[in-house]
């Protein structure tokens, strides 16, 4: 790389992504500089996977003790849960989480720049009033959620709101269909509140397989939590100790919190990339090629503010990519094939390839291999949970396309099955392994039958 410029490479955003890319190519010999405007660690460790995780394992203990208490011989005594105390210690990790990410940064001797960066040229960026020139610039500044306009929205919150409430709404409304919005109704439930959950389309979670969709849906329901599709808020008033809102069937709702979680938008505004001759796309995203590389040579982008696949460990590896192909010179695509990804509702969901109705299209003939059981550990508390399996194979291949689990666990064996599944393991191989017993996951290596078409 070359000297001219005051870095070999400059990232704007210090979130999973972008400083993965940013300390590689540091620890690799090239010149770093990074701009954050905020929290180290971007999304993922501030508002959202790390955080998320911590309350999802918070909101099981409720059930844990019910389900102790009812089949396995426990008396739990009177308990009490402290909102408080849950963010405090949230907020302490996080923040512990922060200072790791600082020394990584540090450690590969990578120039922090604490500020909000403009891109001035397509060498140049400006943050604080100061410029800095590098021979190459990486955008890496994420998401944030969007919100529609209706009336009162202004009485909403969004999942970053969450993270930092004074206190556990009694009654909550959760608008979208999507992870986010299903992973913090499953929360708020668990925990105690009250929870309404309403989609615009007629099931949740489109996109995944549909016996997924429709088998979370009826669990969701059994725990007592209200689902209602085909339904949108048509407006949101505040009252003295509460929000009226008013859906589009003309229902009202009154609720202590309205959370928003109809999607996220790339961070695009304002950052000076129109003007550098950056493409975006009509949502905002910037336009890369296979190399991440934007309609500007020297302007690469990586993660969430490209749109391609919305996770943090994707960014992380589009940031490895990117370190090969600009420090190591190896030109490196990322692979987008097979991304395992989970949803941390209650049930959760582990998913891995294609959805029923993608490998359908995609192949003349699948098998669909289908189980849906009671897991042994609720014969004892008596709940009805029912967790659900499903392989799908191309039959002329015999290779296994698709995996989805909702169940308990369901996202650590969805992690080890990927491996299998993307190095392209046939169902005679599946066959061949020997279950663990007694587990959920041996079900997945002993479905014999496939589904009647
Ligand atoms: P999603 O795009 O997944 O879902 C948005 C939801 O909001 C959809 O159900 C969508 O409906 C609905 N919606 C959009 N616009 C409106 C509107 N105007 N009125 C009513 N509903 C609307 O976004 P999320 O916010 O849930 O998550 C954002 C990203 O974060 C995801 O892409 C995901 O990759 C990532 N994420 C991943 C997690 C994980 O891996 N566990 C956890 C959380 C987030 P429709 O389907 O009809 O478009």
């Amino acid at each position: 790389m070359s000297s001219r410029y005051d870095f070999d490479l400059f990232t704007i955003g210090a979130g999973s992504g972008g400083v993965r890319a940013s300390r590689m190519a540091g620890a690799a010999g090239a010149r770093v500089a990074i701009a954050e405007d905020s929290d180290l660690g971007g999304t993922c460790v501030n508002l959202g996977c790390i955080p998320k995780k911590l309350l999802v394992y918070a909101s099981h203990y409720p059930e844990a003790f019910e389900e102790a208490a009812a089949g396995y011989g426990f008396t739990v005594g009177p308990h009490s849960f402290d909102w408080g105390t849950l963010i405090a210690n949230k907020d302490r990790e996080i923040a512990r989480l922060n200072g790791i990410y600082g020394r990584l940064l540090d450690d590969a001797g990578v120039t922090l720049v604490r500020g909000r960066a403009r891109i001035v040229d397509a060498h140049t960026v400006e943050v604080a009033g100061r410029r800095y020139t590098a021979e190459n610039l990486l955008v890496a500044v994420g998401g944030w959620p969007s919100v529609p306009d209706v009336p009162g929205i202004e009485h909403a919150i969004t999942s970053n709101e969450v993270f930092h409430l004074d206190a556990l709404p009694e009654r909550v409304l959760l608008v979208g269909g999507g992870y986010i919005a299903v992973e913090f109704a499953g929360v708020f439930h668990g925990l105690g509140s009250q929870v309404t959950q309403i989609y615009r389309g007629p099931l949740f979670l489109r996109g995944f397989d549909d016996d997924v969709r429709e088998h979370l849906a009826g669990e969701l329901r059994k725990k007592g939590l209200d689902l209602r599709f085909d339904l949108n808020v048509a407006a949101i008033a505040k009252e003295e100790k509460e929000l009226r809102v008013t859906l589009t069937d003309d229902s009202e709702l009154r609720v202590d919190q309205v959370v928003f979680a109809t999607g996220r938008r790339p961070k695009t505004a304002d950052l000076g990339l129109e003007e550098a001759g950056v493409e975006l796309d009509a949502g905002g995203a910037i336009v890369v090629d296979a190399f991440s590389r934007s309609s500007v040579p020297s302007i690469w982008a990586i993660g969430d503010v490209t749109d391609r696949v919305n996770l943090t460990p994707v960014a992380i590896h589009e940031g490895m990519c990117l370190v090969k192909t600009l420090v190591e010179g190896k030109p490196t695509s990322p692979d987008h094939a097979f991304v395992p990804s989970a949803v941390f509702s209650q049930p959760p969901i582990g998913s891995v390839g294609l959805t029923e109705a993608e490998a359908r299209e995609r192949y003349d003939e699948i098998d669909v291999y289908r189980s849906r059981f009671r897991p042994l550990l609720h014969t004892l508390t008596g709940m009805e949970e029912q967790t659900l399996m499903k392989l799908l194979v191309d039959r002329a291949s015999d290779r296994v396309v698709g995996l989805h689990v909702v169940g308990p666990d369901a996202a650590e064996m969805t992690q080890g099955f990927a491996v299998a599944i993307k190095a392209g393991a046939t169902k005679a191989q599946f066959d061949a392994t020997i279950g663990i017993h007694p587990t959920a996951a041996e079900e997945l290596v002993t479905m014999r039958e496939p589904v009647a078409e």
